[in-house]
């Protein structure tokens, strides 16, 4: 069968790494062949490349992206050094381009499952520049009479080190806070944990992840026992419908959404259900294939999950026989969701009852159902709650643990999975239960310390609550490493003044000197990535080794270097006075992370560096039984729900109350997963006649974070330079706002002033991308002190997951003065 795509004719072969940068020309395609392919349109416009067209059940054609610095080609290239990349969850298999000691380049690689060699633009143009930026921090820094002044090593970890022994003395363990990210490496994560809990002894430890990817465990643990993804990427190649919820996939994770296009655009393609305010691509798919875009009023994402629900109990379209054996609940549920039936939803949610019913129908009828879920419900208001729904959802129809039944809770960063499994975040590594005695035992036992050593007295602390302990002063030290809290976090003056005062000693360790640098008392310069090894894992559990392939600019340091140096600096032992931490290298700390995960759903004791390195990525469990990895998890109808098994015992997803473990071993699941209904409750700030329009905040294809990285790529940044709003035609109308004009946005905690964008987002809500800071390295920025959306966003979040909201603050808008422009590319 024949196909049309563009295709360089040089490039059909199996080994599609011979191929340097070419021309893009068009002819016909091959069916079901691999094809391989380099391209050179620009692909901050052409975000997902040339379609690989292919049909349910076959494999996705091999297409293999390349970019180089200016004036390079392959030739010039010394060494390809083995990857994947780090801009978002997606963790695309690549090869890093090293030319006379520098990064010059990247390109995908071809046998990779994750990608089948392609990358999107922020892989391409953003993975390299930044580490030859001119402003890299190369030495420590300390602060003097106010100021940030360059230093050595052991001046900088000697005034750490004497802080830190000054509190544990005075006040004990719970004066340490630990805030790191969601891109360090596996390795470094553990040995961070390892030095809060079994080192320290402080449950004040947690990530950025918190911010993204909190609620993506938090549901999975309360559906199914423990975090894990249960799908896989490959569920895009078998199934028949796709329920994407609250996700822009074609702007977040833009190489698995090529993979869906190319599943559209090959015969049989899958309907798509779209549930988001915005008509994003996703939304245009829906229709395009016969599906339906339901575009609910922000903060009501419960409701119409639970209407759909209600039509599958309605119709019967559940899977009676699979839900009696496999699940608890489903009374509870049915009960729950029968106060939703479509025009109730429509009521609540502002969207069509037939819609709702015709969408119902869709995944009622559907044989092979994905979805995926992002942060326009882990985000937003009832997040956990809402993502329990989604679960839900694929319980009712038993469609689980077989090839195109995936559910995708996905991830926002790249390692914010590794960060989760190892303990970074506040919770036991291997996903043990705090609550669980004989789990705390089994650590104790490993790293020999004494159990009451380990923080288990309470869940651990979430970030929110960090902070809040370090705006009064009882977190006295505060360590923040690899993430920008002044930029990403709610309710930004708050933040700064938090980072800024005296009451607590702020440490920061990065790769420049952020917004959350330029508040600390120490900086610490770090290795990035290819500065150093480690693993990671992606967001369908695949894991990849990411090698060194240059050194670190003057003293920057590893990650791993730099705990491990305070580990030695404090010296912390086990209970026999050896040292705590018996690891040196990545590899030596990757062993000592298998034997913790060993005989826990993440369980990595059949990988190795060496078993990475002949392979292109694993998906854990990876054991003697399973020794090339996991495709799936709960094949066998078998969750991880045991009492003595599970991750925790769940909660009341409404309040937060905890279940105890009493209740949970009455409840008796013993490996049946839990349907969870929840009434819809209203979010907390509706609009007012002062502030009348919803603000709701989210990403955008050509950045990622806070623009650490890609603010420094000329591609990038050229291509999205500065903050906007996104207002409906009709609220724009009514504001005498037009394309491109200067407005105010105000909410009761702060002010924007940037560019308007009209259109593409549903009346009532202002849509704003969070990646800007102050930081302008271009001065494109008119005003790069009030373009930070999280100056306008609130201190309040999800009961169960922790996760702060960032899509339900009420706002005014007021029009400032015309643009000289339109407010640049979507
Ligand atoms: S989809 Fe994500 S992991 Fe893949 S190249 Fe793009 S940013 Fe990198």
């Amino acid at each position: 069968m024949l196909t049309r795509s563009s295709v360089l004719t040089s490039c059909l072969t199996s080994d599609p790494r011979a191929f340097v940068a070419l021309a893009h020309v068009s002819r016909q395609d091959v069916g079901s062949r691999e094809v391989s392919r380099t391209v050179t349109t620009d692909r901050t416009v052409d975000v997902h490349g040339p379609r690989t067209p292919h049909s349910r059940g076959g494999s996705w054609p091999v297409r293999v992206d390349q970019h180089l610095d200016d004036g390079l080609t392959a030739d010039d290239v010394d060494r390809w050094v083995p990857s994947a990349c780090v801009l978002c969850s997606n963790g695309c298999g690549c090869d890093i381009a090293v030319k006379d000691g520098r990064m010059v380049g990247i390109r995908g690689r071809a046998d990779d499952r994750v990608n089948r060699g392609r990358l999107g633009p922020k892989g391409l143009y953003g993975s390299t520049p930044w580490s030859t930026a001119g402003d890299r921090l190369t030495r420590p820094l300390v602060r003097e009479d106010g100021r940030l002044v360059e230093t050595d090593w052991d001046t900088a970890m000697g005034r750490i080190v004497e802080h830190s022994k000054a509190l544990l003395e005075d006040k004990g363990p719970l004066s340490h806070g630990f805030y790191t990210s969601g891109q360090l490496f596996l390795e470094e994560y553990y040995t961070l944990a390892v030095i809060g809990k079994a080192g320290l002894g402080t449950p004040h430890m947690d990530g950025n992840t918190r911010l993204c990817t909190a609620t993506a465990a938090a549901s999975l643990k309360e559906s199914f026992g423990a975090d894990g993804q249960p799908g896989s990427y490959a569920d895009i190649e078998h199934c028949d419908t796709v329920l994407l919820v609250g996700h822009n996939m074609p702007e977040t994770q833009t190489v698995l959404w090529a993979r869906l296009l190319d599943r559209i655009a090959g015969p049989d393609p899958p309907r798509l259900v779209c549930i988001d305010p915005r008509r994003t691509q996703v939304a245009e798919q829906a229709e395009q294939t016969g599906g339906v875009h339901l575009a609910p009023t922000v903060g009501t994402n419960l409701a119409l999950l639970n209407g759909l629900a209600h039509e599958l109990f309605e119709h019967g379209w559940t899977d009676e026989a699979w839900v009696e054996r496999h699940t608890l609940g489903v009374d509870d549920l049915r009960g729950t969701v029968a106060a939703y039936p479509p025009e109730e939803v429509a009521r609540i949610c502002g969207v069509a009852a037939d819609d709702v019913r015709r969408a119902a129908r869709i995944l009622g009828e559907s044989e092979a159902l994905l979805s995926t879920v992002l942060q326009g419900v882990y985000q937003s208001h009832q997040a956990t709650a809402a993502a329990v729904a989604v679960n839900n959802l694929h319980l009712l129809r038993g469609m689980i643990g077989r090839p195109g039944c995936g559910v995708l809770q996905m991830n926002g960063q790249p390692t914010a999975q590794n960060n989760r499994e190892c303990g970074a975040d506040g919770d036991l590594p291997g996903f043990r239960n705090w609550d669980n005695p004989s789990h705390v035992r089994e650590l104790a036992e490993l790293w020999n310390v004494d159990e009451m050593t380990i923080p288990h007295w309470a869940p651990p602390t979430h970030a929110m609550q960090i902070f809040s302990y370090a705006e009064t002063g009882s977190i006295g030290l505060l360590w923040i490493s690899a993430t920008n809290p002044a930029v990403s976090m709610p309710e930004s003056a708050r933040i700064r003044r938090i980072l800024g005062g005296d009451q607590c000693f702020v440490v920061v360790q990065d790769l420049f000197l952020t917004e959350t640098a330029e508040l600390a008392d120490v900086v610490l310069p770090a290795a990035g990535w290819g500065e150093k090894t480690g693993c990671f894992t992606n967001a369908d559990r695949t894991v990849h080794l990411s090698e060194q392939a240059v050194d670190p600019p003057g003293q920057a340091r590893s990650d791993l270097d730099i705990f491990l140096a305070y580990a030695d600096a404090m010296g912390l032992t086990d209970q026999d006075g050896g040292p705590l931490i018996g690891w040196r290298t990545p590899e030596e700390a990757f062993a000592a992370w298998q034997a913790a995960s060993r005989g826990r759903p993440c369980d990595y004791s059949g990988l190795s560096y060496a078993r990475l390195r002949e392979t292109n990525g694993l998906q854990w469990p990876v054991t003697e039984e399973h020794p090339d990895g996991t495709e799936r998890l709960y094949t066998d109808g078998v969750f991880s729900t045991h009492s003595d098994y599970c991750e925790n015992y769940g909660h009341d997803l409404l309040t937060g109350g905890t279940v105890t473990a009493q209740e949970h071993r009455a409840m008796a699941p013993a490996g049946r997963a839990l349907l969870k209904g929840t009434a819809h409750t209203p979010p907390h700030e509706a609009p007012s006649e002062d502030y009348p329009l919803l603000f709701t905040t989210g990403r955008t294809v050509h950045h990622f974070h806070t623009r650490t990285k890609t603010g420094r790529s000329r591609q990038l940044d050229g291509a999205a330079p500065d903050a906007w709003v996104q207002l409906s035609t009709t609220d724009a109308h009514a504001l005498g706002v037009r394309e491109g004009d200067w407005v105010r946005v105000e909410s009761p905690r702060g002010a924007i002033e940037v560019r308007a964008r009209v259109g593409a987002v549903m009346p009532g809500a202002v849509f704003a991308p969070f990646h800007y800071g102050r930081w302008d390295p271009t001065g494109a920025a008119e005003d790069a002190d009030s373009r930070q959306a999280n100056e306008l966003t609130m201190t309040i979040w999800d009961p169960v997951s922790k996760q702060p909201y960032f899509k339900t603050a009420a706002c005014r808008v007021t029009r400032l003065r015309a643009g000289d422009q339109t407010a640049g590319r979507p």
